[in-house]
């Protein structure tokens, strides 16, 4: 690291403080050579893509929020917690996987319909639409057709 000042690179570390919910230390830095004061921010490295929302804006891929919605869609259906960590870690490999520096949430958001539709339908269709994760109803419709024509899905049924 050089001094934004003078390009020495006897920096010394004056302060550090953690910001525990954004993953981050900021430390305060000076400058042996002349004295300059600045500040550096460390992000862990996750190893995981930024996130792309709909809205467009970029945000630091978070788990805590996946799980989040998986657990709001599987409120009062028959799942145990082991399923949603399993769930939890199929989808954090498969991102990580990916080796993407970038990835929409709308994929993310498929990712997550992917390990539903596979143990709860209900919870399924209701992530799908609490997420609003087709871009109308008839993008639904087809996703629901297609799931019709699942031979696994059609023995479920017979239950
Ligand atoms: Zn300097």
């Amino acid at each position: 690291m050089y001094c934004p000042a003078c390009f020495s690179q006897d920096i010394r570390v004056i302060d550090s403080r953690p910001f525990v919910e954004l993953n981050q230390i900021k430390r305060r830095r000076g400058c042996q050579g002349c004295g300059h004061r600045f500040s550096t921010t460390e992000s862990i490295e996750t190893g995981f893509p930024k996130i792309i929302k709909r809205s467009g804006s970029i945000v630091e891929f978070d788990p805590g929020k996946v799980r989040k919605g998986i657990v709001r869609a599987v409120e009062k259906r028959p799942l145990s917690v082991s399923q949603i960590d399993q769930m939890m870690a199929r989808i954090m490999h498969r991102i990580s996987k990916m080796n993407v520096k970038s990835l929409n949430s709308n994929r993310v958001g498929y990712m997550i319909i992917e390990e539903l539709k596979e143990v709860d339908l209900i919870a399924m269709v209701r992530f799908a639409t609490v997420y609003h994760c087709f871009k109308d109803i008839e993008a639904f419709k087809d996703f629901i057709d297609q799931l019709v024509g699942d031979p696994v899905l059609n023995e479920n049924n017979d239950e």
